[in-house]
């Protein structure tokens, strides 16, 4: 028998990156569907997502340009193979050059589905504009269709403004139409049924979010969730679900098709509801996301420790081909699992990343 020599045995490096293809990690996913923030301010303080006083805002010249998001963008769709782009923030309709942002990514990538997530605070009067600078349609952040509860939960008096851009967004074929919205106990949770009567009567299609640990002040607790179970219990007086038969494909949204109690199961239902359970039962293992924060930062996961500055790069005159394969590196290193490659949100091991939702985009 060989004898040991005492040396400690080498641990055998985990396989590095291909120098090719699409944004895969070393759990067999890829990455198709990126998201990409425009900008960390915004105009509303949703007590989920940031402190009342605001955060302290990146500087104009840490934001990405509009030329270096295209760039970005171009590069993640020619040689990544990303195939659909969410814009978000931050709010990006504080973004003054919106418009110009995406009627250049439009140019650039002339069949690319670009999407926005949005608080519709001003789109009453910007939405044609944004659709025909190459926005395809728009998901909507809207919590209460009461005034004082919407005032309460944004920390600012603003419904009917949002109201006016969701209008605005319809008419201008904005459409399908997704309102998200995220329910706290004891703050709009008793208005679930009311919020999805309002999206089923307008043909929105309403999408419950868990409130996840990415919150400013930093005040989440696990057992003040209002998990997509109990969004079921609070509207089960008025609707009923049953699983909708399309395929769910990569979305982390379970629907449902809604009727009311006692209707017939094959009749037509009175539209969808999305349950997103990211914390009770997160959807990890089918995740296609890349996100890009608004300093051109790449973060494989919304609850990532870490992050990989693409923008320094591009900055420093990186190629088509450098950009990509520091892009396919962090990628690579995606956490099995929520923020970590041991714990999910449900541990005690849990550690909140220090960026909260509105510095990642959402
Ligand atoms: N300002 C835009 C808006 O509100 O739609 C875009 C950015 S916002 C960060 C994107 C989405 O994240 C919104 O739908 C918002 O409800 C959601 N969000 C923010 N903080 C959250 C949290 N702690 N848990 C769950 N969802 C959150
Ligand atoms: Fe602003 Fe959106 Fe965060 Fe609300 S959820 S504070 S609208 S970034």
């Amino acid at each position: 028998m060989a004898q040991s020599l005492g040396i400690p045995q080498l641990r055998v490096p985990p396989p590095a990156a291909p120098l090719s293809g699409g944004l895969t990690d070393r759990y067999g996913r890829t990455a198709t569907d990126m998201r990409l923030s425009l900008i960390d301010k915004c105009n509303l303080r949703c007590t989920y997502c940031m402190p009342a006083d605001g955060m302290a805002w990146l500087p104009q010249r840490m934001l990405m340009t509009a030329d270096e998001i295209v760039r970005i963008v171009r590069v993640g769709v020619e040689m990544l193979g990303v195939e659909e782009l969410r814009l978000t923030g931050g709010e990006p309709l504080v973004r003054k050059d919106l418009e110009f942002v995406i009627g250049s990514i439009r140019a650039a990538c002339p069949e690319l589905p670009i999407s926005m997530t949005t608080n519709a605070i001003g789109l009453d009067v910007r939405a044609r504009a944004l659709r025909d600078a190459g926005l395809s349609r728009i998901n909507i952040s809207l919590d209460s269709i009461h005034p004082e509860t919407f005032a309460a939960l944004t920390r600012r008096p603003m419904l009917d403004k949002v109201l006016a851009g969701v209008r605005a967004a319809d008419e201008a074929g904005l459409g399908p139409i997704k309102i998200n919205a995220v329910l706290l106990r004891g703050v709009n949770a008793h208005e679930a049924a009311d919020l999805l009567e309002w999206s089923l009567e307008h043909g929105y299609e309403l999408r419950f979010i868990e409130h996840m640990p990415l919150d400013g002040d930093h005040s989440w607790k696990k057992e003040k969730v209002i998990t997509a179970e109990e969004v079921r219990a609070l509207i089960t007086e008025k609707f009923v679900l049953s699983p909708d038969p399309q395929e769910r494909l990569g979305s982390p949204a379970e629907r449902y098709e809604v009727r009311r109690p006692g209707s017939n199961f094959g009749s037509p239902p009175l539209g969808r509801v999305g349950l997103i359970s990211s914390v009770t039962e997160p959807f990890c293992a089918a995740c296609t996301r890349t996100r890009i924060t608004a300093e051109g930062r790449i973060r494989s996961c919304l609850f990532s420790h870490e992050e990989t500055d693409l923008l320094e790069i591009v900055r420093d005159g990186a190629s088509d081909r450098e950009i990509a394969q520091r892009w396919r590196e962090a990628m690579w290193g995606k956490p099995r699992a929520h923020g970590s490659d041991t714990v999910g949100l449900s541990s005690s091991d849990y550690v909140q990343p220090e960026r909260t939702m509105s510095a990642i985009g959402g």
